[in-house]
């Protein structure tokens, strides 16, 4: 018996093979009904009309799809498991399988008119074949193939002689294919391709008897170790034939012929097999018809169920607030400073959504220190203002100490009560505190996830603020949503995320970008250093320090090598506190202490009794010492840059100068340094994030799955933004026109978009 396993937002997964044991498909509604000892789950029978005619038809296509990839014929077990390996399963898998590059073999050149840079095809006799060993001891081996034009070399660096020698033969006749290299004046192809040709066998026959590696633009495949290209070549072309025809386009009309878009069918035949007047280089670079057909595909889907989940938000009710100003205008006459223009536009918008009769979903985005918590309190009094609770959550005890303590401060003076409620609350004083929540006398509650607990009842909650996103999964949000009667929510993250990416992972909710800095902050030095400067490097810091400053020392943690790490960061902790700097206070701070030990070192930190702070990465986003002026970061090539930004935060915090410095290893390489450099030339952290994603690709970005950004089958969300946006204007006019998908134009695109989404629509209330 199978088990299935109760998640804990409380959805049951059921894996796709259960689905089609118990005769279910995505998309299916189930009746839950308890019978003794458990529950029954039976497919709800639909009041809809049945799925009849050209719908059962292309359902029939669609079930086709789903055919294992070993049905195909060429394909036996061994292959099919390379291939599942791969991640290609069925039909459908292997249709999204791209090439990554096309071989041109439209033409057989003559071997005097090969080209260095450029894979051909020729045609020759072998001529000499041998093992040859270089003065320096390095063996390969060497073919000199001829035709009646002139002569060129192959060259193998890894092989088997005998293996090569049996094949190689003088006198035997191929077809080859290569890529052509130029070395001084000898141009030669390494581990080239070759087609044999029987005795008195012409080149036409060959070409003719391989329709699908000759004569036409060929595809090359990747994730082909252990597996041949030509192999390969031949299960897609197979594939492409049957299954491909079969594939309807299911996007409205309307929407294809204005976008350009090809038949999906088509679009599919050709990025694999392309005609004979395709450009491969269009190709290869992802700008042909066929594939913006594809990508827009992709998209559009993924968008349109953002624009339905959104959409579901909206359609709910909300709270509409009204903005008396009895909290917040007090509040602005006593900061110190005035709010940025970003900061006024962003609150504005805000404002805006809270007034609105539909429960806000916001993103705020901004750079560290950009002023995003006080942004976050001005909305917190607008719904204080209208006699609801606020909650505030931060993703750790310390983050959320520092809100509470900043947020405290200023709500004290202008008369608006506030509680922290954290897991070290213990006995008595929690007690009071949930009380305190629960009669509704704490306006704003302050904490960690241990707001969204059971226990904390709130009497009136209007609104949920979330900082630093990324930490926080889709389920705790959805959590403290439910701690209210649709409260407004409001998200906070300091991760830059290129737009584009933000618009496919918060693409549900709406965006606020506070786009500019507090004036009077000086810009962070940064500066890679190398081993050999090490004793200039300490020399900062005595001088920060001898100036009344601190500073931090940053140790990374990978997590395989966790262990080791940890050694490394206590040593040098030890060695600099002995040796480097034996007359100042030295404090460390790593993932493996508890909890209130980190908490103890950071409170001594900000409170000035220790100089220098030698920490993992642990040192969380958001933590403010503003008289900490210089970081110095080990192993700075270890990090992704993101992280990197986020970590120089830490410093620059208040009016003096800071310095960052990346120490560097020795043997550093250049891409490495090229990454480095980019830290140097920019504190843009837009930038930082965009050439971070171009390095590491989007999941590896935000460091967590969770985060919900989808894996792309064809799209590359940096090569693609423009294609991204069209299709979301589509994809939410779509939405706009018809929000249930009822009409029977959009019967098809619906079951389509229910398929791809699986069970991620329940908002959308169209699943
Ligand atoms: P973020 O959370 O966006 O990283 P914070 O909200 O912690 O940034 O703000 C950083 C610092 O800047 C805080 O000390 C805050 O009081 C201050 N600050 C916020 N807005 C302004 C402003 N408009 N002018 C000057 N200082 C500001
Ligand atoms: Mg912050």
């Amino acid at each position: 018996m199978p088990l299935v396993k109760l998640a804990e937002n409380g959805q049951i997964i059921i894996p796709d093979d259960l689905l089609s044991e118990l005769g279910l498909r995505p998309g299916d509604l189930l009746d839950l009904e308890p019978v003794p000892g458990a529950i029954r789950i039976s497919r709800h029978i639909s009041p809809d009309p049945p799925a009849v005619g050209i719908s059962l038809q292309k359902s029939i296509a669609r079930k086709n799809l789903e055919t294992p990839i070993k049905f195909i014929k060429g394909v036996g077990p061994k292959l099919a498991e390379i291939l599942s390996k791969k991640g290609i399963a069925s039909v459908e898998d292997a249709l999204y399988l791209l090439p990554n590059r096309y071989e041109d073999r439209r033409r057989i050149v003559s071997i005097a008119g090969l080209r260095p840079g450029v894979t051909a095809v020729f045609t020759g006799e072998v001529i000499a074949a041998n093992v040859v060993t270089t003065k320096g001891g390095r063996r390969f081996f060497e073919v000199v193939v001829r035709d009646g034009s002139g002569t060129i070399s192959f060259k193998w660096f890894n092989f088997n002689p005998a293996f090569l020698k049996k094949s190689w033969k003088e006198g035997k006749r191929g077809i080859f294919t290569g890529l052509v290299s130029q070395f001084g004046l000898q141009r030669e192809v390494h581990h080239p391709d070759v087609e044999w040709l029987a005795e008195g066998e012409s080149v036409e026959a060959v070409m003719a008897r391989d329709p699908v590696s000759f004569g036409r633009v060929v595809p090359v495949y990747p994730l082909t170790e252990g597996l041949h290209q030509k192999t390969l070549r031949k299960v897609m072309k197979e594939v492409v034939d049957q299954y491909a025809p079969g594939v309807e386009s299911v996007l409205p009309p309307d929407v294809a012929a204005r976008q350009g878009l090809l038949p999906l069918n088509e679009a599919l035949r050709r990025v694999h097999f392309p005609d004979g007047d395709a450009d491969p280089q269009l190709l290869e670079e992802g700008k042909d018809p066929a594939n913006r057909t594809l990508i827009f595909d992709e998209f559009f889907f993924l968008e349109l169920g953002l624009a339905l989940k959104r959409r579901g938000v909206t359609l709910e009710t909300g709270i509409a607030f009204t903005v008396s100003h009895l909290y917040t205008k007090p509040l602005l006459k006593l900061l110190p400073f005035s709010l940025t223009g970003a900061q006024r536009r962003v609150l504005a918008e805000i404002k805006d959504e809270m007034m609105a009769p539909h429960p806000m979903h916001r993103l705020i985005q901004g750079d560290v220190g950009c002023g995003k918590t006080l942004v976050a309190l001005m909305a917190a009094l607008v719904a204080v203002e209208n006699g609801y609770q606020v909650a505030i959550m931060a993703p750790t005890e310390i983050l959320a100490e520092q809100h509470y303590l900043n947020i405290h401060r200023w709500c004290d003076e202008i008369g608006v009560s506030t509680v922290l409620i954290t897991a070290s609350l213990k006995g008595k004083e929690k007690k009071a505190a949930l009380e305190r929540v629960a009669q509704g006398e704490a306006q704003i509650v302050i904490g960690t996830h241990a707001v969204i607990q059971e226990k904390v009842i709130f009497h009136r909650l209007g609104l949920g603020i979330v900082d630093e996103q990324h930490r926080f999964g889709v389920i705790q949000r959805g959590l403290l949503k439910k701690k209210g009667e649709n409260p407004d929510i409001l998200v906070m993250t300091a991760t830059p995320i290129p737009r584009t990416l933000a618009m496919t992972v918060f693409g549900d909710l709406s965006l606020s970008v506070i786009d500019e800095l507090p004036p009077g902050r000086t810009p962070i030095e940064t500066r890679i250093c190398f081993e050999s400067r090490r004793n200039q490097v300490y020399g900062i810091i005595r001088d920060e320090i001898a100036n009344g400053r601190q500073a931090y020392v940053i140790y990374p943690l990978v997590e395989e090598s966790e262990k080791s790490d940890l050694k490394a960061a206590t040593q040098m902790a030890e060695h600099l506190a002995n040796e480097i700097f034996p007359n100042l206070r030295l404090g460390i701070l790593h993932g493996r202490m508890k909890p209130e030990e980190k908490e103890g070192v950071m409170r001594s930190f900000k409170a000035g009794e220790i100089d220098i702070l030698v920490a993992t990465t642990v040192i969380e986003v958001g933590i403010d010492v503003p008289n900490a002026t210089v970081m110095v970061i080990e192993h700075a090539e270890r990090f992704g840059l993101s992280q990197l930004h986020q970590l120089r935060g830490r410093v620059g915090r208040g009016s003096a100068k800071s310095r960052c410095i990346l120490m560097a290893g020795e043997r550093l390489s250049e891409d490495a340094e090229k990454r480095l450099r980019v830290m140097e030339s920019t504190t843009d952290g837009f930038k930082i994030a965009e050439a971070d994603l171009e390095i590491r690709g989007p999941g590896d970005f935000l460091g967590t799955r969770q985060a919900g950004i989808p894996d792309f089958r064809v799209a590359n969300i940096l090569r693609d933004g423009r294609i991204l946006e069209e299709a979301r204007k589509e994809a939410f006019a779509v939405a706009e026109k018809d929000p249930d998908l009822r009409l029977p134009e959009y019967e098809l695109l619906r079951a389509e978009l229910l398929r791809r989404w699986g069970g991620r629509l329940e908002l959308a209330g169209i699943a």
